[in-house]
C-alpha cells in the first residue's frame, strides 16, 4: 500500500487548484505527438490515459474509435474531462485515481498513454508507478510515455502561480527536489522498464503547452509488456 506523505498531498493540491484555473498544458486539443501515433497505428485496442488531466487525448483517441478510459487524481481535472465529453457527445470512462492504485480498476487495456505524468512522479513512487501499471497493461500491449526531458529547460515552477486562480498557491518549497525537476533522462527510463519490458523506441519528441517557447522537450517512449 502506498503511504500517503505530505509532499503527494502538495502535489495534488497543487494539480487540483490549478484546474480550477487553466494549467498552460491544456491545450484545447490533443498533444500532436499523440495524433502522430494515431495516424501511424501505433495506438491499439482499448486504451487507458493514466494523468488524463481534461482528457483531450483521451477524448482525441475516443473519436477514432477506440474504447478508452482516462484517470487523474485531480477530481476537477476529471469532472471537466466528463463535461466535454458530453458536449462533445464522445463516450470515454473518467474515473478520480492515484496512478499508484491502477490495480484496483479491475481490468486491463491494449494501450495505455501518458502525456506529461511520469515526469511529475518521485523517484521512489516511479517502481510503484510501473508494478501498477503491469497490472492493467496485457501481455504484448504498449505504455506510450510523453516526458520533459534533461535537454528542457522549464519555466520556475513558482511561475505557474500565474495560472492558478487568486489566491491560492500550495508551499510548493516543501516539495522534494525531484518533483521540481520534472525531467527524466534516457538512462532513467531504462532503469525503470528493466524487468518484464521491452523497449521499443525513446525518441526525441516536444510537448505543447500555452507558454513562451510554446514547445518543450521531452522523450516519446513506446514500452511493451513482454
Ligand atoms: N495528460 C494531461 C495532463 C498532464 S499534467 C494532458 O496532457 O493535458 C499531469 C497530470 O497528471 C495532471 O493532471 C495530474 O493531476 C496528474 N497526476 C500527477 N500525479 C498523479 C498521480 N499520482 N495519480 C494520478 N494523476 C496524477
Amino acid at each position: 500500500m502506498h503511504e500517503q506523505k505530505e509532499e503527494d498531498g502538495i502535489l495534488m493540491d497543487f494539480f487540483e487548484s490549478i484546474y480550477h484555473g487553466e494549467p498552460p498544458w491544456d491545450i484545447g486539443r490533443p498533444q500532436k505527438e499523440y495524433v502522430q501515433l494515431e495516424q501511424a497505428g501505433e495506438i491499439v485496442g482499448s486504451v487507458l490515459d493514466v494523468g488524463c488531466g481534461t482528457g483531450e487525448n483521451a477524448l482525441y483517441l475516443a473519436e477514432q474509435g477506440h474504447d478508452v478510459w482516462g484517470i487523474d487524481f485531480a477530481p476537477t481535472a476529471i469532472q471537466k474531462a466528463q463535461e466535454r465529453a458530453a458536449r462533445r457527445h464522445l463516450t470515454a470512462t473518467f474515473r478520480v485515481l492515484n496512478v499508484l492504485e491502477l490495480h484496483t480498476l479491475g481490468r486491463t487495456f491494449n494501450t495505455v498513454i501518458d502525456s506529461g505524468m511520469f515526469h511529475s512522479l518521485s523517484y521512489e513512487e516511479r517502481p510503484l508507478f510501473v508494478d501498477n501499471l503491469a497490472a492493467v497493461i496485457r501481455r504484448g500491449g504498449t505504455y506510450f510515455m510523453l516526458c520533459f526531458s534533461e535537454l528542457t529547460t522549464l519555466p520556475d515552477f513558482s511561475t505557474l502561480k500565474d495560472f492558478m486562480p487568486k489566491d491560492f498557491m500550495p508551499d510548493l518549497s516543501k516539495l522534494k527536489p525531484e518533483y521540481k525537476r520534472l525531467q527524466v533522462t534516457q538512462a532513467e527510463i531504462k532503469e525503470s522498464f528493466q524487468d518484464g519490458w521491452r523497449i521499443n523506441y525513446i525518441r526525441q519528441a516536444t510537448l505543447e503547452a500555452r507558454l513562451k517557447p510554446g514547445e518543450l522537450h521531452g522523450w516519446l517512449s513506446s514500452i511493451s509488456k513482454e
